[in-house]
């Protein structure tokens, strides 16, 4: 099946990716996206020994959630306060915690439920206005903020750099996410995780420190 022979190849790239980068193989965790990928291209990779997932729309993760609550199910896209409440035990971690009434959402139905959210704050770096994200100078304040509350923890950052033909033109910016997780380690040491990199780029997020990658058409595509 080429699903998984595409599986193959890009695990084998990551495992390329960390040794260039002197990282220990198997440090970063390739999340599959699965949006719009039919169910049994999921199972096949599930059985190929994927167990997390990504989704970035509620209805879609909830289904999916449903027809296979052994995967790991994470939260990629854009969150609406009015959808919380279906994620809520549903997913291991939300990617896209973009602002205030987000986070205070969250915390309501995590504090309701007598659950913890686990988020990871995106940062807009390349300053795109079709992206979400805070702004990087932004981002201290809103992660101290944040770290008050009792039903998120926060475990890191995530980005999503422009789309461009050759992937060494947006390494400034998992470079510059990199950079924001080391100054803000010191004073929040939990924001351990990384997520950046997808299908154009995840080589050179990883060379930058990615620790997990978010893959879709690499995989599910051709
Ligand atoms: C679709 C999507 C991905 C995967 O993109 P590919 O280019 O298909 O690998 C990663 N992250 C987010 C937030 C997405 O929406």
């Amino acid at each position: 099946m080429s699903v998984i022979s595409n599986l193959r190849k890009v695990q084998e790239r990551i495992r390329q990716a960390e040794i260039r980068a002197g990282r220990q193989p198997g440090t970063v965790k390739l999340l599959a996206v699965t949006k719009n990928v039919p169910e049994e291209h999921i199972k096949a990779i599930n059985e190929a020994g994927i167990r997390e997932c990504g989704e970035n729309r509620v209805q879609e993760l909830v289904k999916k959630y449903d027809l296979f609550p052994d995967v790991k199910w994470h939260m990629i896209g854009h969150l609406q306060t009015n959808k919380v409440k279906q994620i809520a035990g549903k997913v291991v971690l939300i990617h896209s915690l973009d602002r205030w009434s987000l986070a205070e959402t969250l915390n309501k139905v995590a504090l309701s439920r007598r659950i913890k959210f686990n988020a990871l704050v995106q940062v807009n770096l390349s300053g795109e206005k079709t992206k979400h994200g805070l702004k990087p100078q932004e981002l201290k304040d809103f992660v101290g903020e944040v770290s008050q509350l009792d039903g998120i923890n926060i475990q890191g950052l995530m980005t999503m750099a422009p789309f461009v033909e050759k992937a060494e033109e947006v390494r400034w910016v998992f470079r510059s996410l990199r950079e924001l997780q080391v100054k803000l380690i010191p004073a929040y040491p939990e924001l351990k995780l990384l997520s950046m990199g997808m299908s154009n780029d995840f080589e050179v997020a990883i060379e930058e420190g990615a620790n997990i990658v978010r893959v879709g058409s690499a995989i599910f595509k051709g």
